[in-house]
């Protein structure tokens, strides 16, 4: 996916673009988009600029990608391989090679591991070789990339390397959290999961805990380990009333929620 923007020429025209592509490898970059104001005429000067939050989310879920994949051969095994994937700003997609449901456990395993690979801030780093010399390395080739002679490798951190040529964050703390949002099946030995990272993971993050208080209090129950909101301290006295008496869910209720 390419970036979006807008190009400003120097007579007052707006273009908003809306997608970048190669239209020849590594050289002309190819702009879609739409005129909004003025008119655009051939030799304008003009002023590109990058939508740069989404191009961040983007670098962000694009390089979890790699690390997930890493974290997915640590828990589930060297048999995973990339089977496809789709990283756009609001979410990433990895298809992998699998032979059977991932479970809960093994789910909360790979992001935990990732997240734990992602704070220690470890660099990103790529150069270029040829593909001997990457196999040799034992670099994971990207799926749906052509290889050359010449490759890309990309060291997401110190634990995985793949080859690949998009376009990653510098270091891996950037990416954020990283947060699974769903793990299924699509084919015959093949899975998905799905995640999302950085500010949109936050924010996912914050709904859920939004929704568990939601719950809490038609419980008439405080999450374990809360807030500290906590319970409401009873004054002396003051006495549980007769119809809560015995309910420990009534003892922990949020009060004021
Ligand atoms: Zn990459």
């Amino acid at each position: 996916m390419g970036d979006t923007g807008t190009i400003t020429t120097t007579n007052g025209a707006q273009i908003t673009v809306t997608d970048t592509q190669y239209g020849l490898p590594g050289s002309i970059v190819v702009h879609r988009g739409v005129v909004v104001a003025g008119e655009v005429a051939e030799g304008d000067e003009v002023e590109a600029s990058i939508d740069a939050v989404r191009r961040d989310r983007i670098r962000r879920n694009h390089t979890a990608t790699h690390v997930l994949h890493w974290a997915l051969r640590e828990v589930l095994g060297d048999h995973v391989k990339q089977a496809g994937s789709h990283v756009g700003p609001e979410r990433l997609r990895f298809d992998f090679s699998h032979f059977e449901a991932v479970t809960r456990e093994q789910l909360s395993e790979v992001e935990r591991l990732a997240n734990a690979e992602v704070i220690t801030d470890a660099p990103v780093r790529h150069y270029e070789t040829t593909k001997a010399e990457a196999e040799a390395l034992g670099a994971i080739a990207f799926f749906g990339e052509k290889y050359g002679d010449v490759v890309r490798v990309l060291e997401a951190g110190d634990k995985s390397t793949e080859l690949c040529g998009g376009t990653h964050v510098h270091a891996l703390g950037f990416i954020g959290p990283i947060k699974i949002s769903s793990e299924s099946s699509i084919g015959s030995n093949l899975r998905r999961i799905e995640a999302v990272t950085g500010d949109v993971a936050l924010a996912r993050i914050e709904e859920e805990e939004d929704l568990l208080r939601r719950v809490g209090d038609a419980l008439r129950a405080t999450p374990s380990g809360g807030s500290g909101e906590g319970p409401t301290p009873r004054r002396a006295g003051q006495g549980p009333r007769a119809d809560d008496r015995g309910h420990p869910l009534e003892r922990g209720r949020c009060e004021g929620g």
